[in-house]
């Protein structure tokens, strides 16, 4: 089915951004997407994010709405609501974060107030931005600390964090980041938050899917609020979501609405509720541990090929490679991966001494080519593309980067993503 039946109302009607979604389809198809925060969503999901429900609004939650015509729309958003509370056993769910960023300030509305500490992971050392790093807003409203992890094994460091919740006595603590390899800890972070009497919020963005999937520990049942986006591993559309326990429905829902937006997008809820249907099927708990086993594959056949991996290795979907052995700059390697069919973002690593927009690592994940079928046994090729990539970066080889891009568009032929057209 060629893009003009696809899609032919758009084509007839704005044919420039067609060929735009058209184009992007096709590099989504002939690419290898190695960043660890993007999936390919299911066919299912992206019918349900593209329908009339677009058009209502729906301000307030179901059964208390500020419009009327919400017959459908509340059943709709319950109905996300009960998969999500199912899925992932909590108390409490509220799906209508726009996204993870704004999913987090309706925390802080909810738990904090201008001026008071909060404490998360520091950026640069795997955390968000949004846990109280300096140039967003958390940072400049709130007064960050940060924690991390430490120089020799690349782990966080527990006993640091105690020390600094005990000392700092935070209003928030958050878990969780962008560019941890390793599995968190979520009963530590729970005693230390009991002890310096903070609320716990686990950030688990990137690692929802396999939360689901029992491929990663629940922080259910130990932490105060569950933050996630349900576009990562979970594989939904771009949205968020906050889960939490019965005492603080009301807080963290007052703080979603009226206190930081106003009409949730509600074709978005639709595909929220389709994704976590999805999830809850058997397919997703192998999925989850087939994320986790080729990226345990991949960690392997890479520190086979010479690269040093931050913590040594990966417990969950993301590896994080520090270039610098290698000596070509994460940003300069990225490019070259680009040119060669293969999608990754540079990164710093934690005690990078390079700057963050030029830094010394790449960070890399699984979570979609698992989506389109490859398994533990294309690793070593996938490590292969990867190690002789850099190695053309070194010594700026187009044509090598180009034979690669070949090779990598074959084997993407043989694995459609979910979603996409079929070449
Ligand atoms: C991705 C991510 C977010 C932010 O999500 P957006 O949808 O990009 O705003 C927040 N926290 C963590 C840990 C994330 O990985």
């Amino acid at each position: 089915m060629t893009a003009h039946h696809r899609q032919p109302a758009l084509f007839a009607t704005d044919p420039e951004l067609a060929a735009l979604v058209s184009a992007e389809e096709t590099l989504q198809a002939e690419t290898l997407r190695l960043i660890p925060s993007e999936n390919y969503v299911s066919a299912a999901v992206l019918e349900a994010s593209g329908t009339v429900l677009q058009n209502k609004y729906s301000e307030g939650y179901p059964g208390r709405r500020y419009y009327e015509g919400q017959q459908n729309i509340d059943r709709v958003e319950a109905l996300a609501i009960e998969r999500a509370k199912g899925l992932f056993g909590v108390d409490h769910a509220n799906v209508q974060p726009y996204s993870g960023s704004p999913a987090n300030l309706a925390v802080y509305l909810a738990f904090a107030k201008p001026g008071d500490t909060v404490m998360g992971m520091a950026l640069p050392m795997g955390g968000h931005l949004t846990h109280g790093w300096g140039v967003s807003a958390t940072g400049s409203w709130f007064r960050g600390v940060q924690y991390g992890v430490r120089p020799d094994t690349g782990l966080i460091d527990y006993d640091a964090v105690r020390a600094l919740a005990l000392a700092e006595r935070p209003k928030i603590i958050f878990c969780g980041g962008t560019a941890l390899p390793r599995t968190i800890d979520f009963e530590a972070f729970a005693s230390i938050a009991e002890e310096a009497g903070s609320v716990l919020v686990a950030d688990v963005a990137h690692i929802a899917g396999l939360i689901a999937g029992g491929a990663h520990p629940s922080p259910a049942g130990h932490v105060d609020v569950i933050s996630t986006t349900t576009h990562k591993t979970l594989r939904g559309p771009r949205g968020a979501m906050l889960m939490c326990k019965e005492e603080h429905a009301k807080a963290i829902d007052k703080a979603v609405f009226p206190g930081l937006q106003g009409g949730p997008h509600n074709q978005t809820t639709a595909g929220i509720a389709v994704a976590l249907h999805e999830a809850a099927q058997p397919s997703f708990v192998s999925y989850a541990h087939a994320v986790v086993a080729n990226a345990k594959a991949l960690a392997a056949a890479l520190l086979e090929r010479g690269f040093d991996l931050v913590s040594g290795g990966t417990d969950n979907h993301l590896i994080l490679i520090d270039l610098t052995g290698k000596d070509v700059p994460g940003k300069v390697a990225a490019k070259a991966l680009d040119r060669a069919g293969i999608v990754v973002n540079y990164n710093t690593v934690p005690f990078d001494p390079r700057k963050p927009f030029d830094p010394s690592g790449i960070r890399i994940g699984t979570p979609s080519l698992t989506s389109r079928g490859l398994t533990a046994a294309h690793m070593p090729v996938v490590a292969d593309w990867i190690s002789r990539a850099v190695d053309a970066a070194a010594k700026a080889d187009e044509p090598a980067l180009a034979a690669i891009r070949s090779e990598v568009a074959d084997l993407m032929a043989a694995f459609p993503a979910p979603g996409l057209p079929l070449a």
